[in-house]
């Protein structure tokens, strides 16, 4: 057989956690928190059990769910969104991803790309039949050279996906982007996938700008989020996506195909949880008490890093002080010599790059995190 995506692979984040495994080794690599979810949420959706939604949800989602959504957006993001046709719950951010990429693409489509970038966009690209084009961020500072952008437009160019807040380098975006991107989109008629699964860790008092706020942009977005993130649940794979009417109704054709519908007792429970909003803004609070924390114990250590993770529970490291290896090589290095485990800068790009950066994920008990910095204080 040969798939449609051939030269693909095993994703860094199987990798590092299956090294992580062996060599027991404290596991700051794959994104997940080790601390529990909110008890209250956990009885809600034992709950919905119990009260017998465990059969098929409405394709496009439960009702309240979306309702709540809805709610939630106006809340934050001060935007009305339709619950009825602009809101389709998935199971999780990365599904949504690839159905908004096949609701558009034909392929021969290119898709700008901005690396580094997580890991399933280029994969998801070439499996719909287009090509993506991908553009590095300035070395460093990990801002946007619009001018490259405006550079790498061709007549085939069909849509971009940003990722803001951004993973792995914790940026997020400034209204000049913004302005940017929509001078971009309206000049080249161009989609927008806009992936904020980080949307409720946002730091320093900062609140998150979506798409959703700037007219230009929700008219041609697919605006992508995960439950995962915000509840401390990445293993429930629950996610939404929001687009306007007419994309959602393509959007949905494709979707009904592909899961039809998501795990009802978790939309459920979910849509429970969401009456009381604060449940987003202690996530908010307890990430960038995890973010602080673990940067101030790692000023001991001889990682150095740019600026705190503005979004995201990730910090990038540079570890050029410590060695000289590849990042790939020292991230393995570090598992098996200092049993903490990282994700390479280098597996977010599809080419080879010699810089120095890993990834830390913050989103740690307290113990584990002051664990981990012992060990990196002793190189
Ligand atoms: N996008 C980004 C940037 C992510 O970091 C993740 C992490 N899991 C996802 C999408 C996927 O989210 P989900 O687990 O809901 O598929
Ligand atoms: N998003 C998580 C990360 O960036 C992991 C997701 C996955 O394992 N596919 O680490």
């Amino acid at each position: 057989i040969i798939p449609k995506y051939p030269a693909t692979g095993t994703t860094i984040f199987s990798i590092m956690s299956a090294l992580a495994n062996e060599h027991k080794a404290i596991n700051l690599s794959q994104g997940f928190p080790d601390f529990p979810i909110d008890e209250m949420l956990g009885s809600l959706v034992n709950k919905a059990i119990m009260d017998g939604f465990n059969q098929y949800a409405p394709m496009i989602g439960l009702q309240n769910l979306r309702e709540a959504i809805a709610n939630k957006i106006l809340h934050f993001q001060k935007v009305e969104v339709n619950p009825n046709t602009e809101i389709t719950i998935t199971p999780g951010a990365t599904y949504a991803i690839y159905t908004a990429f096949a609701t558009i693409l034909q392929p021969d489509d290119e898709v700008i790309v901005l690396e580094p970038a997580y890991d399933s966009y280029v994969p998801n690209i070439y499996t719909c039949g287009a090509t993506p084009v991908r553009i590095t961020l300035n070395d460093g500072t990990f801002e946007i050279d619009w001018n490259k952008i405006y550079a790498a437009i061709t007549t085939k160019t069909k849509a971009i996906i940003i990722n803001n807040p951004h993973n792995p380098c914790s940026v997020t975006w400034s209204e000049q982007d913004f302005q940017h991107l929509i001078t971009l989109v309206e000049k080249h008629n161009l989609y927008v996938v806009s992936d904020e699964v980080y949307e409720h860790l946002v730091f320093d008092s900062k609140e998150h700008i979506s798409v959703l706020r700037y007219p230009e942009l929700r008219s041609r977005s697919f605006v992508i989020h995960s439950f995962g993130k915000a509840f401390h649940s990445t293993g429930w794979k629950m996610g939404y996506c929001i687009a306007p009417a007419e994309l959602m109704h393509a959007f949905r054709a494709i979707h009904q195909y592909l899961a039809f519908s998501v795990n009802t007792p978790m939309q459920q429970g979910i849509a429970t949880y969401l009456d009381d909003l604060s449940h987003l803004e202690t996530t908010t609070r307890m990430l960038q008490q995890r973010r602080d924390f673990f940067l101030e114990q790692m000023k001991a250590t001889r990682f150095k890093w740019l600026k705190p993770a503005a979004g995201s529970y990730f910090q990038l490291m540079n570890y050029e002080a410590i060695s000289d290896l590849p990042s790939m090589e020292f991230a393995i290095w570090l598992t098996k010599n200092y049993s903490v485990a990282c994700i390479p800068l280098s597996s977010f790009y599809q080419d080879d790059n010699n810089e120095k950066w890993v990834r830390f994920c913050f989103a740690k008990k307290e113990e584990t995190l002051m664990a981990a910095v012992e060990n990196l204080k002793s190189i």
